[in-house]
């Protein structure tokens, strides 16, 4: 069977011909070309306006990189057309195996955007004998149509979130789709002010935006005024996980200022060692965690009564009705404020002044996938981290949308793999 066959099998193009494939012995290493050329009397494509067009001149061959054949590089070689078109001038033409100025045909790009999903890009690099550079490539193609593709119009519930993504305070604005069916990464901003997330807004359309029903976020100041500006139907819902991550780290500097106090004073050193008990939810300790923290308990230190305190919130997501979820936040704000731990007590004028929003949590966590932000958070890191080489926004938000957009791809085209 020839080259050609499985060709006209798997990827057969109305007006175009397969003719020769060679062998090609190049200085670093041998390659496959296959010839492709229009059918006689075929007329080109305008890449302007996409109608035919006739013909104006020819001009160089080039070559397009096609899915590797046992490990040997494929290309399609080609004359390229330029037409003559009534609307748009003299033109090049638009060919069907591959889009604009990529030098990787369609089938190539979908090959290595489908194996950078799996695999490291550096390593899908390494794997087929192409650059990292071509791999970034495809995938950034692979992106720009599905985002093209994608539909946006119904979205029901959006969760906002802050990343941390190079060091030295880098952050990223990340917004998620967190409807009950359809779950995956919207938009990817730079940075994490106003003027960042309006620019989710600028992008979904003020229309789409006002259909959003639930928008749920963080604390972060500028995320609440913009939500509240320019979603203002939307149920603004603080996240759960966003509270008991402010609690962790007020209990934590608490800890670590006390722990620093005791041994200036020279006392017995009970609070080293002891930072992930503390962190920790009670079932998720190891034997030895639990020890240390029965050991801690029966100290009266701040620490501890920091660490019941922020125990005893957990009961609140446990209430069925808001009004009852309502009345225990009071008494654990008005508790918090007269255990004259200043992180405690800034952590409940907060809440206080959220109060609303932290109520809401329970008007909407029976229509929304209220967990889905944090689980988002985790894939996000896990990408972040699997490819260096991510210094560059339009890298990262490009390795992003690839990874969490579920986003759609073409039909009809054969799977390679
Ligand atoms: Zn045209």
């Amino acid at each position: 069977m020839r080259l050609k066959v499985i060709l006209n099998r798997i990827e057969k193009h109305a007006g175009f011909v397969y003719t020769e494939a060679r062998w090609v012995e190049a200085a670093r290493e041998a390659a496959i070309e296959i010839g492709i050329r229009p059918r006689v009397g075929g007329r080109a494509m305008c890449s302007g306006c996409e109608r035919r067009a006739p013909g104006y001149d020819l001009l160089g061959e080039r070559r397009f990189e096609y899915v590797p054949l046992w490990g040997i590089a494929v290309f399609l070689v080609y004359t390229m057309r330029r037409v003559e078109c009534r609307r748009c001038g003299v033109r090049v033409e638009k060919v069907p195996w591959a889009s604009g100025k990529h030098q990787l045909t369609s089938s190539y790009l979908w090959f290595l955007a489908r194996w950078a999903r799996r695999l490291s890009w550096s390593e899908v690099a390494r794997i087929f004998g192409t650059s990292w550079g071509s791999v970034f490539r495809a995938v950034e193609g692979a992106v720009e149509w599905g985002r093209a593709h994608a539909s946006y119009d119904a979205i029901e519930a959006i969760g906002v979130d802050e990343v941390q993504w190079r060091r030295g305070h880098k952050y990223l604005t990340v917004v998620y789709e967190i409807s009950g069916q359809c779950r995956r990464l919207l938009w990817v901003g730079e940075h994490r002010e106003e003027q960042t997330l309006r620019g989710f807004v600028a992008w979904l359309g003020t229309a789409r935006a006002a259909k959003i029903r639930f928008a749920c976020s963080d604390m972060w100041k500028p995320y609440l005024n913009v939500i509240a500006q320019m979603i203002p139907r939307a149920i603004h819902v603080l996240d759960r996980f966003h509270i008991v991550q402010t609690m962790n780290k007020a209990i934590d500097e608490v800890r670590a200022k006390e722990a620093r106090t005791l041994k200036e004073a020279g006392a017995d050193p009970v609070l080293t060692h002891s930072r992930w008990c503390l962190l920790k939810r009670p079932r998720n300790l190891t034997d030895k965690q639990e020890n240390r923290l029965q050991d801690l308990l029966q100290h009266n230190l701040r620490t501890v009564r920091a660490y019941l305190l922020k125990e005893d919130f957990q009961f609140l997501w446990g209430y069925a009705s808001v009004g009852w979820a309502g009345r225990f936040l009071d008494a654990w704000c008005t508790r918090a404020m007269r255990s004259r731990i200043e992180p405690m007590k800034k952590i409940a004028r907060s809440l206080r002044t959220h109060r609303t929003l932290i109520l809401n949590w329970f008007r909407a966590r029976q229509l929304i996938a209220l967990g889905a932000v944090e689980g988002f958070n985790n894939k996000l890191k896990l990408t972040t981290r699997r490819s260096y080489g991510f210094r560059v926004f339009r890298v990262i938000e490009i390795a992003l949308y690839h990874a969490l957009g579920n986003l759609p791809e073409p039909e009809g085209t054969h799977r390679f793999c």
